[in-house]
């Protein structure tokens, strides 16, 4: 890999060979990818780009840590659809909303981003069975895209990941082992499973090149935008590694000069579970916290990409805010009235927060805003129905119609 010249521990900054199935730190820490920027400029150009017809994330190649012989993945991950939303902007009182929908990917998740760098990177370390632990999306994600590629799957979720995620899974033909614990009790069984039996490594907190897969959502939006920054862009947080991402896409762009300044990030959580933002706001190191949110993708009391996650928030002058499930469930059916992106609770958390952030005074109603939709309401049919209601039931007979209309207060002008 020309452009790739290593992988960098962000704790102790010790520097690895960037090879395949390259893992965390001798200390713990998480690696970062390092480029040649130097180089990349001389290959890749806004031109060239431009003239890419590819609509997936490998049309950026040249920022991603892949071999040139290795083939895209078979799944058309990303290019998801950035959607100008003036309805939207209008009732929260901003002047510029645009809605990233990622929720359109193959499984319904930005995590397809990180599992199609997973699927790569593994043929590179001619592996053939990848395993992971997850709330459910990078699972999900995970087995689809390998599926696509021939490659077999472990898969360990907490038994809460809801059932649509779980159905995903059973699909894919993963192997699927549901812990009974936490989040955290899965990730430790799957760390042995994968030591035991040597598995490649789809866990964020394990494999560096995760996050330079979801890094691509910030290259689209910017490319998307016609290489004009927005002000901020909103995302949903859990483990971290995706705002870590988003970050390192945006900061490839300024270091190859494709963009003069770099947009502020705001990191949304649960208030019932917050840890990435607590350390923000009291400026201390973070401390595990218990999971309480309907939010289940997002509800990672223990975050292993926070060291990366809290220095992509400070760095950026971002904001942080906590969304309550109510919050959260009013951002799913604003989304779906006004802009008819339908979003999963963690996936419309982002949102939410920008709404909360403009009730607080804290986003002047002038920013240019961009929130990005992480995974598709489908995912969780219950808590949808749970937030936005059930149809009217009728018989089939036009009185019955009549008065259920007149009951409910249907305006039938
Ligand atoms: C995983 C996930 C997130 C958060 O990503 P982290 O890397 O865990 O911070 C947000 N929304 C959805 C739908 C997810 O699946
Ligand atoms: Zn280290």
């Amino acid at each position: 890999m020309q452009n790739v010249i290593c992988g960098r521990c962000v704790k102790c900054g010790r520097e690895y060979e960037a090879v395949p199935d390259l893992t965390n730190c001798e200390c713990g820490g998480i690696l970062d990818i390092l480029y040649d920027y130097d180089y990349i400029k001389t290959v890749f150009t806004k031109e060239k780009l431009a003239a890419r017809s590819k609509p997936t994330m490998w049309r950026y190649r040249e920022l991603l840590p892949v071999e040139e012989s290795t083939p895209d993945t078979e799944l058309r991950v990303g290019w998801s659809p950035l959607y100008e939303a003036p309805r939207l902007a209008k009732r929260l009182g901003l002047k510029q909303l645009w809605i990233k929908d990622d929720g359109v990917n193959p499984t319904a998740s930005l995590k397809d981003r990180a599992s199609a760098m997973a699927v790569a990177k593994a043929r590179e370390a001619g592996a053939e069975v990848i395993a992971c632990s997850s709330t459910g999306n990078a699972a999900s994600s995970l087995a689809g895209n390998a599926a696509a590629a021939g490659l077999k799957t472990y898969i360990f979720v907490p038994s809460r990941a809801p059932k649509g995620k779980v159905a995903q899974l059973m699909s894919f033909g993963a192997t699927v082992i549901s812990v009974q614990g936490s989040y955290e009790d899965t990730f430790e069984l799957s760390k042995a499973a994968i030591e035991r039996w040597g598995w490649y490594n789809r866990n964020a907190a394990i494999n560096p090149y995760l996050s330079e897969g979801k890094k691509t959502v910030g290259l689209e939006i910017l490319e998307q935008l016609g290489w004009q920054v927005p002000d901020y862009i909103a995302i949903s947080v859990g483990d971290g590694c995706t705002i870590a991402g988003l970050w390192k896409g945006l900061k490839d762009l300024y270091a190859i000069g494709f963009i003069d300044r770099l947009p502020k990030l705001i990191s949304a959580q649960a208030a019932g579970c917050y840890p990435i933002n607590r350390a923000v706001e009291t400026g201390e190191p973070w401390h595990p916290m218990e999971e309480n949110t309907l939010a289940d993708s997002i509800a990672v009391g223990v975050p292993r990409n926070a060291d990366k996650a809290i220095h992509a928030i400070r760095e950026s002058q971002g904001l942080t805010v906590e969304v309550t499930d109510a919050e959260i469930m009013a951002a799913q059916k604003l989304l779906g009235r006004s802009c008819g992106v339908f979003g999963e609770p963690a996936g419309v958390t982002g949102t939410a927060g920008v709404k909360k952030l403009i009730e607080q005074g804290r986003l002047p109603a002038d920013a240019t805003v961009v929130s990005v939709v992480t995974g598709n309401g489908l995912k969780d049919v219950a808590n949808a129905i749970q937030a936005c209601g059930e149809p009217i039931s009728v018989p089939s007979d036009m009185e019955k119609l009549l008065a259920a209309f007149a009951e409910n207060h249907i305006d039938l002008r």
